[in-house]
């Protein structure tokens, strides 16, 4: 038969797939010889089988009393023996740490006929009594579902007859009497008895651990966190340690370094004369751990050389659970603890100080998500209120404004001016206009892949989902929350980071990580989190093999793009320098009657693409500067066909001539595309516009000689868009470099190709006879690749398949390694096979998502580019991409 059950000195801290992580870090200290009282663990193994077949496996627990009468000889007490009872905790713990699950049920055990033992061993029947009452109400709640409050009608009226405030001063006679209604209750809701056989209240909590596995909110979260279905929960059962014996006992919580800063010392909290569950439940207030060095100095030490040992042994922050009774130290749990970026940046660097862990350990413990979350702008701690009301961290950043509850009443507040959160139960496709509008984005319903969250991160929007207790009422235009009222109008600021919501205007600041990228770097050795940061990219860059590079459109963004450490800029999108009022010129180039008239439009334009290039190359002096070649349609440039057919009829209407709105409007029903997207754009648009692509070349070449000419160091790289055969590369190639070579004093200049076109993927070894690089745009790949439009399907039915599993994450966030990742592998290979020095790097946001980066390194590119503000980011991820261990478990998933 299979081996379910493990005794915790059979476990260890290798095996947190089957005994899940408290299972598995209680066997690590029991085998470290650390006072852990004994116990063992049902595996996730037993749980799936559970599971799969709706009833727990044969067999089972027979191997659980195996390992109880083992504990039963080590603890020197028998479970359930009336007259000194071994008492047992029940808890739930799968892979990764998971609310939603079952919580944990203490003194399993105990029956009418052992609280009178539990009384006499402790000399203290009332608690004796109040164990027993807190027994039956845990297990009434979690095992058989009563609701809580059925147990706290009884409570309450119970306080009430005797005449007191607090649960804590009823008296032993109260809790006898207590005892009785809970048991009238759990009968009255349940049908049967609470049951008197220590061992089938065992059965029965270990059945319903198993069970909370599938609850409705454990499996959202899962969703959420992207955790398996299918992992199981382990169980823990182990003896009882009492820290409610009196004063020399008590229980707490402790870290080995502070999880807020990750400043170095013990920090934690302790509750004398309590149990683990009153800590939580914060009735009596703790204190500092540092006290119980003079309540319990024996103990303190102890506890402190065990955190010692501990975090040397997990060579990382632990947290831990300990409870002593009648002065004897005893370890509940522990684990590699959480901590907040900040702290994890610092407590890595340290680590490295002390000679516990290499720079590329150190490396693998910060994350790039982490790094971005210290570059957000934040919101002044100190002047900020109580939070109204906190909700799910769906996109960071921290934003203000006027709430309004009406997605077009947003968009016509922001065009006013305004700054502006909308405010919704939930969002649907229809909200669109509002949320690109606001600021912000606030709902009380959905989690991280809501159609709010969704949406919002596409757009790099501030969002705070499923803030439950806003109570919105969008027809009246407000929301309620715990009595205040919040109306249209009313200004109201959120923390996408912390999912905080504030009723009015919170400053804002700069954070001190951004203004060290930024330049403004204070002396070394003054700020912890900064030393640590510069000391982890200095290390990230040194063995990072990705170049990043930067897409900026202007010498203000290539500037800043460089502070922040861009290498290069991989995409410069010329469409922008066809807005504004050259906008004019482009009207003039679409209307041109014959070549003469194009000649003079583009003559006109020339100049002013000149100057733009000018400054990026002034910006990004010595290093390469990838230009390209105008990609979107040109009625993109013209009026919208509805604007234009108002203006023409209402000339007509007033029997004007509508003279130039007449012929631009034929222009652009004639040039009106069902799909753009497909249509007539990139290099299709510059075979079919005469001049229009020569025009921008020579621009770039003028440029690069005008610099070139004043000593500086020009290194323009020519790009042309959505090539998919190499006759269209080959076509623009061979006009370029004719007008290349007509300008005297330039370097040679590299001329390349997206791919972004499934078919150029498939054909790159042809396509690299014509390009000395590629860039893979991985929008349009994706967006070709799946047959998605972004704009379309981003907004209507992508949180469906989100929930749904299709994905776990948008495509168009993190690359498809699978299918979209494989036209990126094959078009390297091949592209690489025909042309060994052939330049490969990826432009598109993927070009800044960390997981993108692992895969673009993974197959071999030279550059990632990406928006200028995520290139720390991106130089972190390029360097952890080379050390990471084969799974890249980030430190706040262990
Ligand atoms: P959580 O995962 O919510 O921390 P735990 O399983 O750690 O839940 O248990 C909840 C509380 O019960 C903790 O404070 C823990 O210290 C306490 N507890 C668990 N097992 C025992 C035990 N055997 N003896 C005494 N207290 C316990
Ligand atoms: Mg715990
Ligand atoms: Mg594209």
């Amino acid at each position: 038969m299979r081996k379910y059950v493990f005794d915790f000195i059979e476990g260890g801290a290798d095996l947190t797939d089957l005994l899940g992580g408290k299972g598995a870090n209680l066997a690590e200290m029991t085998r470290l010889g650390l006072p852990v009282p004994p116990g063992f663990t049902i595996s996730t193994e037993a749980c799936r089988a559970y599971l799969s077949t709706g009833a727990v496996p044969a067999g089972l627990f027979d191997q659980v009393n195996v390992h109880l009468r083992l504990v039963e000889d080590r603890f020197g007490k028998v479970f359930g023996d009336p007259r000194d009872p071994l008492l047992l905790s029940v808890r739930s713990g799968g892979r990764f740490s998971m609310p939603g699950m079952m919580d944990t049920i203490l003194d399993i055990g105990l029956t009418d006929a052992s609280v009178p033992g539990l009384a006499a061993r402790c000399g203290d029947p009332r608690m004796a009594w109040d164990s027993y009452r807190r027994l039956i109400g845990m297990f009434g709640r979690t095992v058989c579902g009563v609701p809580a409050e059925a147990f706290e009608r009884e409570l309450a009226a119970h306080r009430s007859h005797a005449g007191v405030a607090t649960d804590a001063e009823l008296s032993e006679a109260d809790l006898r009497h207590l005892v009785q209604a809970y048991k009238k209750v759990f009968h009255e809701q349940t049908g049967r008895e609470f049951p008197q056989a220590p061992h089938e209240q065992l059965y029965q909590a270990v059945e319903a651990v198993f069970a909370s596995w599938n609850t409705e909110r454990a499996v959202l979260y899962r969703r959420q966190e992207r955790i398996p279905q299918d992992l199981g929960t382990a169980v823990n059962v182990m003896a009882m340690v009492f820290g409610n014996l009196g004063p020399d006992s008590g229980t707490g919580v402790a870290f080995t370094r502070d999880p807020a800063t990750g400043a170095r010392g013990v920090y934690g909290d302790y509750l004398a004369n309590a149990q683990g569950e009153d800590v939580v439940a914060g009735i009596r207030t703790p204190v500092p751990l540092e006290d119980l060095a003079r309540i319990d100095p024996r103990s303190f030490h102890e506890l402190v050389s065990i955190m010692e040992r501990l975090e040397h042994h997990y060579r990382d922050l632990c947290d831990i659970e300990f409870t002593i009774e009648r002065g004897k130290l005893w370890m509940l749990q522990t684990r590699v603890g959480k901590r907040t970026p900040a702290a994890a940046f610092t407590i890595a660097a340290q680590l490295v100080d002390e000679g516990v862990i290499d720079l590329d350990e150190a490396l693998r413990r910060v994350t790039g998500a982490q790094l971005a979350q210290l570059m957000f702008p934040r919101f002044d701690r100190t002047a900020a209120p109580e939070p109204l009301a906190v909700g799910v961290p769906a996109s960071p950043g921290a934003a203000s404004g006027r709430v309004v509850f009406d997605a077009s009443r947003a968009a016509s507040r922001a065009e006013a001016g305004e700054r502006v959160i909308l405010a919704r139960r939930e969002t649907n496709p229809d909200d669109l206009p509002g949320m690109i509008a606001a600021q912000g984005i606030l709902t009380s319903r959905g989690g991280k892949t809501s159609h709010a969250a969704v949406v919002a991160r596409g757009m790099g929007r501030t969002c705070v989902c499923g803030a439950e207790t806003l109570d919105v009422d969008t027809d009246a235009g407000r929301f309620t929350v715990a009595g205040t009222v919040v109306s249209e109008g009313d200004v109201v600021s959120i923390d996408g980071a912390t999912g905080e919501v504030f009723l009015g205007e919170v400053p804002v600041h700069a954070s001190p990580v951004a203004r060290y990228f930024g330049g403004e770097a204070p002396a070394a050795g003054t700020d912890l989190l900064l030393d640590s940061v510069h000391r982890l990219m200095t290390h990230a860059d040194r063995v990072r093999r990705l170049w990043v590079y930067a897409n900026a459109d202007t010498g203000a963004d290539a500037a800043r793009a460089r502070r922040l450490g861009a290498e290069g800029v991989g995409l410069c999108r010329t469409e922008h320098m066809f807005l504004g009022e050259r906008r004019a010129l482009v009207e003039r180039l679409i209307l041109a009657d014959g070549d003469e008239e194009r000649a003079a439009a583009l003559a006109a334009l020339l100049p002013l693409q000149r100057a733009d290039f000018v400054k990026l190359f002034e910006a990004m002096d010595g290093l390469p500067v990838t230009v390209r070649l105008l990609d979107p349609p040109l009625h993109e440039f013209l009026p919208p066909l509805a604007e234009l057919t108002a203006r023409v009829a209402r000339a007509e209407a007033l029997g004007q001539d509508p003279g130039r709105d007449g012929a631009l409007l034929a222009a652009v029903r004639r040039m009106h595309e069902q799909n753009p997207m497909l249509g007539l754009r990139g290099v299709r648009l510059g075979l079919v516009v005469p001049g229009l692509f020569a025009m921008q070349v020579r621009a770039v070449a003028q440029a690069a000689a005008d610099c070139a000419a004043r000593g500086l160091s020009p290194r323009p790289e020519i790009m042309v868009p959505l090539v998919a055969a190499v006759p269209e590369l080959a076509a623009v190639r061979a006009e370029a470099e004719r007008i290349l070579a007509e300008t005297d004093g330039l370097r040679r200049v590299p001329i390349g190709t997206m791919i972004e076109v499934p078919r150029a993927a498939l054909t790159a070894g042809e396509i690299a006879g014509a390009a000395e690089f590629f860039s893979f745009g991985t929008n349009d790949l994706t967006q070709l690749g799946w047959g998605f439009s972004r704009d379309d399907v981003e907004g209507s039915f992508f949180p469906h398949y989100l929930a749904m599993g299709i994905f776990g994450v948008s495509p168009f966030e993190s690359i498809d390694a699978s299918g979209v990742g494989r036209l990126v592998r094959i078009a390297t290979d091949e592209g690489r096979a025909a042309r060994p020095d052939l330049k490969i790097g990826v432009c598109g946001e993927h070009g800044g998502d960390p997981d993108s980066i692992h895969f673009f390194h993974t197959v071999g590119l030279d550059y990632v580019s990406c928006s200028p503000y995520r290139v720390p980011i991106a130089r972190l991820e390029a360097g952890r991409a080379v050390v990471a261990a084969p799974v890249t478990a980030s430190s706040d998933s262990r």
